[in-house]
């Protein structure tokens, strides 16, 4: 192995001062307020730039596709106590899966 240049614990620890990584940054969807990553459609409405993009009622079962439905009429209509249940369901549903 050929010598390498002399290198310091300073020297390790001023390369190592720039691999620190940075949480990643969300933005809310417009239409349900989950959080996504910015340019990516919403996973959770299939929504981007307030256009649908894809079905996402399509996979689910017959049970959760009423549920969904239902929940997605409560956000339409309303806000506050109703959107807050409706978030909390869908935490649970995406964790099931
Ligand atoms: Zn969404």
């Amino acid at each position: 192995m050929s010598v390498r240049m002399r290198h310091t614990v300073a020297h390790t620890r001023n390369r190592r001062s720039h691999h620190g990584l940075n949480a990643a940054s969300l933005l809310k969807c417009k239409k349900c307020n989950e959080p996504v990553l910015p340019l990516t459609l919403c996973m959770n409405c299939g929504t981007y730039k307030g256009r649908e993009i894809i079905d996402t009622l399509k996979k689910l079962t017959k049970l959760e596709r009423k549920k969904k439905e239902k929940e997605k009429e409560l956000s339409a209509r309303g806000e506050g106590k109703e959107k807050a249940s409706g978030k909390s369901l869908d935490a649970a549903e995406l964790s099931k899966k």
